[in-house]
């Protein structure tokens, strides 16, 4: 074959457009050029631009001329020019191709040879290779997730641009292992270097491990490395890829919780053992040293200042071992108790160790917020806090001072918490969080401690002058009855003897101071009676309720016969209690039901019994003249009458009497209005 004839061979069989186009239009085109565009034959084409068949030369519907021009220069200037163009088929479809022009010299003039080379598939790739390029690095930058890929043979690494960023490296200037090893945290690289040796030694592929790197401003940041191992044919490892996740804050995080838990329940151990505590010494201890540990402080202290009620004031100290004597001190007397610190020289006999300058509430008065911290260089600055810096024979120098009021709910100042000496730096803004906390807590404490020392203060009177005026009431009413028992004998000599001598008005006299006489020894003997019941240490036995309603009728024989009075007595229990008290107690109630008759009506008098889950409940029902409502608690106070003594006899004491011997019982007792318009007494006793 000739090889004109094999060139036209590969010109009609070529897959690739090829033609040659001048000034006129197309003069020649091979059949793949039609088929490109889908035309029917080559004929078609001739005459017509190729630029006519791109949408990248098309204008406003025509072709622009000035697009096609700098083409032309191309190929003119270099005499070959290479492009990728965008081309529409017929029907409408786009194809792109790779297409080379070269300028040719023809017998009828300049000329251009063209070949297109259909890339579509190709090109639609690169997009896709493309696209999912730039996600990546939209997802690696927006993830903050910086890559690297470690060449285990030239020890070279690829970190990209968000592994340089997020160490604040300008992108693209580190590339080799050492950049990363000499970032690494020197306390964290020991680990991080085993666990990639560990890895290579291994037949694991997976790669993780956390440390910190240090940042281009100086600072550490926690990074968190996982990647994938590659082996080579042999096995060897010979590549190890992965990533780099800033996970500091996360960190931070994490650290802050388990400090938030740690503290919480210091905090709760707190709580709990100071819940138990009963003297202001004992917690002043265990706030002091919990407060030095939860700041990490050498020295605590906690002064409460004298309080308007005369509670004294009280300083309670705490050291770390890093003042030896101080602690050995604390350990010896944990805290000391003194009247007052101020001004007072301590006795040479008695060192006060705790005697010091800070001790001084008007320090913690002078202080304008409930807490003040003051670094180091602060306190010697400070017109008060400067003196502290030395070191004196009571306290050591104080390094720094954070202190926090301790204030009760009316918000009075009750003293101050505080704390020195840091082991490391000054105090934070956690400190002052936890010190705020810990002084909420002791406030609320102190305030308990005081009302409980107040109650029991009072109850201690309370209790003495309840003994006095007992063993008052008793010594007088037993005292009295001799000189009273004389003037009643004397009164009745008196009358036996001389009566006749001293007519009408003389006797009338006599039996008015007989009479007399008589009240104050029922007077007395009801006194001697109840202060008696309190002072009752009898034991309890079984008593038979209807056996002493018995035994209180028989003592009321007389009054009962006299008057008339029908007694019912329902089914009564058997109780435990003082059998002689509760005979007292029925005699007292019946009595009065029979005193406190309707002088119109016969007394009737019901005596009854109710059990209750607890006690037993029992009535005496009385159709007497009733008592008015308003008074239903003050017939049970000593000496209170409702009724005129001149009319009815009595000393007020009888129901005092009886709510004694209920209470002592472990009941209450009341009265009602009872149906028959007379009074329901109701009483309990403990089963
Ligand atoms: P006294 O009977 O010695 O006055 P009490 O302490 O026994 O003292 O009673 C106090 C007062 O309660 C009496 O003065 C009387 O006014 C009233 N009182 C007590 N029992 C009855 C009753 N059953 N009916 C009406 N009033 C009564």
């Amino acid at each position: 074959m000739s090889e004109s004839v094999l060139r036209n061979v590969l010109y009609e069989q070529s897959l690739d457009a090829q033609f040659i186009y001048n000034s006129q239009g197309i003069l020649q085109c091979n059949p793949a050029m039609a088929k490109m565009l889908g035309m029917s034959n080559s004929e078609a084409l001739l005459g017509r631009h190729p630029a006519e068949f791109s949408p990248q030369f098309q204008m406003d519907g025509g072709l622009s001329s000035e697009r096609w021009q700098q083409i032309e220069t191309q190929v003119r200037e270099h005499g070959k020019h290479r492009v990728e163009w965008l081309f529409r088929r017929t029907d409408g479809n786009e194809f792109v191709c790779e297409v080379a022009l070269t300028a040719v010299q023809l017998e009828s003039g300049d000329a251009v040879v063209g070949v297109w080379h259909e890339v579509t598939d190709r090109r639609i790739e690169q997009e896709e290779l493309l696209r999912a390029q730039t996600r990546l690095q939209h997802a690696l930058r927006g993830g903050d997730v910086g890559l690297w890929d470690w060449n285990l043979a030239t020890n070279e690494v690829f970190y990209s641009d968000q592994w340089h960023r997020q160490l604040g490296e300008v992108p693209g200037t580190l590339s080799e292992y050492v950049d990363w090893e000499s970032r690494v945290h020197p306390d964290d690289l020991p680990e991080a270097i085993s666990r990639v040796k560990a890895l290579l030694a291994s037949t694991n592929s997976e790669y993780e491990s956390a440390f910190r790197m240090k940042h281009a401003s100086g600072v550490y940041r926690w990074i968190l490395a996982r990647g994938q191992l590659f082996r080579d044919s042999s096995g060897q490892p010979s590549r190890l890829l992965g990533v780099h996740l800033d996970v500091t804050d996360q960190k931070i995080h994490e650290q802050r919780l388990s400090k938030d838990l740690h503290l919480s329940e210091v905090m709760l151990q707190t709580l709990e053992s100071t819940l138990r505590v009963t003297s202001l010494e004992g917690l002043s201890q265990i706030v002091c040293r919990q407060a030095r540990r939860l700041c990490s402080a050498e020295i605590a202290g906690m002064d409460l200042c004298h309080t308007p009620n005369g509670k004294p004031a009280m300083h309670g100290r705490s050291y770390s071992e890093k003042h030896p004597t101080y602690q050995a001190a604390e350990r010896s007397s944990e805290t000391v108790v003194q009247s007052d610190a101020a001004g007072e020289a301590p006795a040479e006999s008695e060192p006060t160790e705790h005697s010091d300058d800070i001790a001084l509430c008007d320090f913690f008065r002078s202080l304008d917020r409930a807490v003040v911290s003051l670094t180091a260089e602060q306190l010697r600055s400070h017109p008060i806090g400067a003196s502290f810096c030395e070191a004196t024979a009571h306290r050591p120098a104080l390094r720094g001072l954070l202190v926090c009021l301790l204030i009760d709910g009316e918000g009075q100042t009750l003293g101050a918490i505080w704390l020195s000496d840091k082991e490391t730096g000054d105090f934070d803004y956690e400190d002052e969080s936890v010190l705020r906390q810990l002084a909420y807590i002791v406030s609320t404490l102190i305030v308990r401690l005081h009302a409980q020392e107040d109650l029991r203060s009072q109850t201690e009177l309370l209790d003495e002058s309840n003994e006095e005026l007992k063993q008052f009431a008793y010594v007088a009413s037993h005292d009295l009855q001799q000189p009273l028992r004389a003037i009643s004998n004397y009164a009745e000599f008196i009358n036996e003897d001389f009566g006749d001598k001293l007519g009408e008005e003389g006797k009338r006299y006599l039996q008015l101071q007989i009479a007399a006489a008589k009240r104050m020894k029922k007077l007395i003997d009801d006194l001697l009676q109840y202060s008696r019941v309190s002072r009752d240490d009898a034991d309890l036995s079984e008593v038979n309720m209807e056996e002493v309603v018995h035994e209180a009728m028989r003592r009321l024989e007389v009054s009962i016969e006299e008057t008339g009075a029908v007694i019912r007595i329902d089914p009564l229990p058997t109780v435990r209690g003082i059998e002689s008290r509760l005979c007292q107690l029925m005699q007292n109630l019946i009595g009065n039901a029979i005193k406190y008759r309707d002088p119109n009506r016969r007394p009737e008098i019901t005596i009854s019994a109710i059990e209750q889950p607890e006690h037993w409940l029992l009535v005496v029902e009385d159709n007497g003249i009733g008592i008015d409502p308003k008074f239903r608690l003050e017939v049970f106070q000593v000496f209170r009458r409702l009724h005129d003594g001149s009319t009815i006899e009595g000393t007020g004491i009888g129901l005092a009497l009886c709510k004694r011997i209920v209470q002592r019982h472990g009941g209450e007792i009341w009265v009602e209005a009872s149906a028959e318009g007379g009074s329901r007494f109701c009483f309990q006793i403990t089963k």
